[in-house]
C-alpha cells in the first residue's frame, strides 16, 4: 500500500544527509538579551530584537491593558467585524511616520508581500526584482501575472539592462529589500530611484530589517538613503524591531491602499491582527519614533563589536548595520563556522552559522545581530566567546598586540 510516510522518511533523511536540517531550540524565557533554553542559558546574539522592545515594560503594559479593554481576539477579518480603533490608529501611526498617504495592516509581512503584487501588477506590467530579495517577495511576485525580471544583487548595470528589456510595459516596478539579511548591506536606493525615474518605473522597498532603527529618525532605509519621498511603496514587519510580535504592512498612495483593502487576498481572507498586538505595536512605534536613545545604544554596540572583532583578527563584511556577518571563507568554512557556533553556545553565547545554499558556496558565516538590549559587557562577552571558540576549534590565536 502506498504510504506518504515512507516517502517522506526518505526526503527527511536526505535533508539530514545534506547537513541542512534545522533544529529548534526551545526558549524557557522571554525574548531578551539573556535567554534560557531547555538545555542552557545564553547571551542571545541572533534575534531581530534590534531595539530591545520585545519585552519593553511600556510595550507589555499597553498590551496588557489592551487585553482587558479590547479582548483577546477579533474572530473576524477586517471588513466583516474585525476593525477596532486600535487597527486604524496603528495604520495612521505608520503613515504619519513614513510620510505616506495611507497604510494597510496584514498579519505578517509575508502576507503583505504575498498580497500586494497580484492586485497592482497584472498582464502587460513588469516586475523587476533583486536576486537576493526575501522569499515572501519572490512568492508574492509569482502570484502576479506580470512579466518578471531579475537583476543581480544591487547591480545597477544589470538593473538598467532589465529595465531596458521591460520597456513598453504598462506599469513597471523595481522591488528590493531595504537591507539584505545575510550581509547587512543596504540597497543602493538613491541609484535605484534615479533609474526608476529615468525609466518611469515605481519603487517598492521591503524594509523589514531596517524599519525602526536605520536612519536618524528610525524611518528605515529610504530615510537613511535620503529618498523617503521617492520610494512609492513600502512593505515591512512589526515582527522585528517594532516589538517583534507579528504583523506587517503596505504603505503608500491612498488609492493603492484602498484597492488593496478591496482586493488583496491575505487581507480579505485572514483574521485581523489581535488587539494586544496592535496596542503593543503602537507603543513600540511610539518608542522607536520618539526616543533616539535605543538607536544610539544599538549603534554603539555595533561599532564596539566590529572594532573588537577586527582587533581579534576576524574577517567581517564591511558596514554598520547591526547584522554583522563574521566570515569563514573557503572549503572548510561551513564546518568551521558550525563548530565555532556550537562551541560558543557552550561558553554561553548563542549565534547562528549560515552556509550554502542560504549563502553562496565558500562564503559561510556566523551572522551576529546586535541589539540595544545588549550591555557593553554583553558585547565584550560575545567577542571573548568568539576568540575562545576559534582557539578551541582551529587553534588560531588573536594577533599579538603591537
Ligand atoms: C522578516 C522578513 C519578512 C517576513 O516578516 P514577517 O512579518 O515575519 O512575516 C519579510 N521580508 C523581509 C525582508 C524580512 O526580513
Amino acid at each position: 500500500m502506498y504510504t506518504i510516510k515512507d516517502d517522506l522518511t526518505t526526503t527527511l533523511q536526505e535533508i539530514r544527509d545534506a547537513g541542512l536540517w534545522k533544529d529548534e531550540r526551545q526558549l524557557t524565557s522571554p525574548q531578551q538579551a539573556h535567554i534560557t533554553t531547555t538545555k542552557t542559558s545564553a547571551l542571545n546574539f541572533c534575534a531581530n530584537n534590534y531595539l530591545g522592545l520585545a519585552d519593553h515594560p511600556d510595550v507589555l503594559a499597553s498590551a496588557s491593558s489592551a487585553l482587558q479593554e479590547w479582548g483577546f481576539g477579533m474572530a473576524s477579518v477586517r471588513f466583516i467585524c474585525g476593525t477596532q480603533e486600535l487597527h486604524t490608529r496603528l495604520e495612521a501611526a505608520l503613515s504619519d511616520w513614513f510620510g505616506t498617504e495611507d497604510t494597510i495592516l496584514y498579519s505578517s509581512c509575508f502576507d503583505a508581500n504575498g498580497g500586494v503584487f497580484e492586485v497592482l501588477f497584472g498582464e502587460g506590467d513588469a516586475i523587476i526584482s533583486d536576486a537576493l530579495n526575501h522569499a515572501s517577495l519572490i512568492d508574492g511576485i509569482r502570484l502576479s501575472k506580470a512579466a518578471r525580471y531579475r537583476y543581480a544583487n544591487a547591480d545597477m548595470a544589470d538593473l538598467r539592462t532589465q529595465l531596458e528589456a521591460a520597456r513598453g510595459a504598462r506599469r513597471t516596478v523595481i522591488v528590493t529589500d531595504g537591507v539584505f539579511s545575510m550581509d547587512g548591506y543596504l540597497a543602493p536606493l538613491e541609484q535605484i530611484c534615479d533609474l526608476a525615474e529615468e525609466f518611469g518605473a515605481m519603487v517598492l522597498v521591503d524594509d523589514s530589517h531596517a524599519v525602526g532603527f536605520i536612519g536618524d529618525g528610525g524611518g528605515g532605509t529610504p530615510e537613511a538613503c535620503g529618498v523617503a519621498d521617492r520610494v512609492d511603496l513600502l512593505t515591512g514587519t512589526l515582527g522585528k524591531a517594532l516589538g517583534g510580535a507579528s504583523g506587517g504592512y503596505v504603505s503608500g498612495p491612498a488609492e493603492v491602499v484602498a484597492l488593496l483593502r478591496q482586493r488583496s487576498r491575505p487581507y480579505l481572507f485572514s483574521n485581523a491582527v489581535a488587539p494586544v498586538v496592535a496596542a503593543g505595536s503602537l507603543t513600540a512605534i511610539e518608542i522607536a519614533r520618539t526616543s533616539s536613545e535605543a538607536r544610539a545604544t544599538l549603534r554603539r554596540n555595533t561599532a564596539l563589536f566590529r572594532e573588537l572583532m577586527t582587533e581579534a583578527g576576524f574577517d567581517l563584511l564591511p558596514g554598520d548595520h547591526p547584522i554583522t556577518p563574521v566570515m569563514f571563507p573557503g572549503e572548510d568554512g561551513a564546518r568551521e563556522a558550525a563548530r565555532i557556533a556550537d562551541t560558543m553556545l557552550d561558553h554561553g553565547v548563542y549565534v547562528i552559522p549560515f552556509s550554502y545554499p542560504v549563502v553562496p558556496r565558500g562564503q559561510a558565516r556566523i551572522r551576529v545581530q546586535l541589539s540595544a538590549a545588549h550591555s557593553e559587557d554583553d558585547v565584550r562577552a560575545c567577542v571573548a566567546a568568539f576568540v575562545t571558540a576559534r582557539q578551541q576549534v582551529t587553534g588560531q590565536e588573536p594577533p599579538k598586540e603591537s
